[in-house]
């Protein structure tokens, strides 16, 4: 039964994944005229671009010497391209309003409002909260494992996972961090940033769940455990940096990765007798639900708050709930090891 929800799970995720591919927004003729005569003038009606100024052989006129890098003319076109598709993009948008015709995508992403340059910002909003929350739920873990809960010889925490859970901790900040910088600009270089560090966090992850769920806690035993995910996860960041960003079999990665762990999570918190597996089951459930926002993709009401922001805004308080249940973690392992050395 698991089994068919799992693949049908997956199935949905891959057709939304293939659906965004295609967006009918730019295939609008009448997009792709304002986008290419804007291209050619620098303006949409009445708006005017300065980083549309090009002379005929695309170097920019009236170019100071130090501006002649070929890197900064590179940024120029990306602007000028970028504030066309934009403006044009909202033009049409509102004419098909005044035919009450409903939004569509435009090179894979909804009409979203600009606000101070950003792309996305709702994304961006819930994002930096996310990065906040893996923050404090990181602060938090830190002084109850090293200021209220009793050390070992040598200042160690009795806590076995203490590590772990530190490097899942800046993996987390990392990822979160390069996601408020997509959504707020998406060009090559952060897209395949912002996709990278959330490849090795969830790979990360499904490492901790493994060993965590299984109680490894011999040395030798984590390596030849965490060894083939980690040169798995290398090599298939490798693989969407230097070979081809394949939207397709990316997701498929992720969702295998995500779902086994949540599947760990779920059953290692039925059979455990752990006092805080309600917030695992909390966690897992709501994670699960959530993910269904990315498959039932909506456009953005009010040009801001689409399904993908939504899906980031649910996280913060599962984060909150994931950092609490790794402190209650932390202090009945502790609690068992002292009880156990007496
Ligand atoms: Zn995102």
């Amino acid at each position: 039964m698991l089994v068919r929800y799992v693949v049908a799970f997956l199935l949905g995720l891959l057709w939304s994944v293939l659906v965004v591919d295609a967006s009918l927004g730019d295939a609008d003729p009448h997009y792709r005229s304002c986008v290419t005569q804007c291209q050619e003038n620098g303006c949409v009606g009445q708006k005017c671009f300065p980083n549309c100024k090009f002379s005929s052989d695309g170097v920019l006129i009236d170019r100071p010497w130090y501006m002649q890098d070929s890197l900064y003319i590179q940024w120029k076109k990306w602007d000028c391209q970028s504030d066309c598709r934009y403006y044009c993009m909202l033009e049409r948008e509102k004419e098909k309003e005044l035919h009450s015709l409903g939004p569509v995508k435009y090179h894979g992403k909804w009409p979203f409002k600009r606000i101070y340059g950003m792309q996305e910002p709702g994304s961006v909003a819930f994002s930096a909260l996310n990065l906040a929350m893996h923050f404090h739920g990181w602060i938090s873990f830190f002084i109850l494992l090293y200021y209220k809960l009793p050390l070992k010889y040598g200042k160690k925490p009795y806590y076995e996972y203490s590590g772990l859970w530190h490097i899942y901790a800046l993996l987390s900040l990392n990822s979160w961090f390069w996601s408020a910088v997509f959504h707020s600009r998406d060009v090559d270089l952060t897209e395949k940033l912002d996709y990278s560090s959330a490849v090795v966090l969830l790979g990360y992850s499904l490492i901790l769940a493994i060993l965590r769920g299984f109680n490894v806690k011999d040395e030798a035993t984590r390596v030849m455990v965490s060894a083939p995910l980690i040169a798995f996860v290398v090599t298939h960041v490798m693989y969407i940096n230097f070979y081809t960003l394949d939207y397709g079999w990316n997701m498929m990665v992720c969702v295998i990765m995500g779902v086994i762990q949540l599947v760990i999570w779920a059953v290692w918190a039925g059979v455990s007798c752990h006092p805080s597996r309600w917030k695992v089951w909390l966690v897992v459930f709501s994670g699960g639900l959530a993910m269904l926002l990315e498959i039932y993709d909506f456009p953005p009401y009010q040009g801001l708050l689409d399904a993908h922001a939504l899906w980031h805004a649910t996280t913060i308080p599962l984060t909150y709930i994931w950092w609490s249940f790794v402190r209650d973690d932390a202090e009945f392992r502790t609690s068992n090891l002292v009880k156990k050395a007496k």
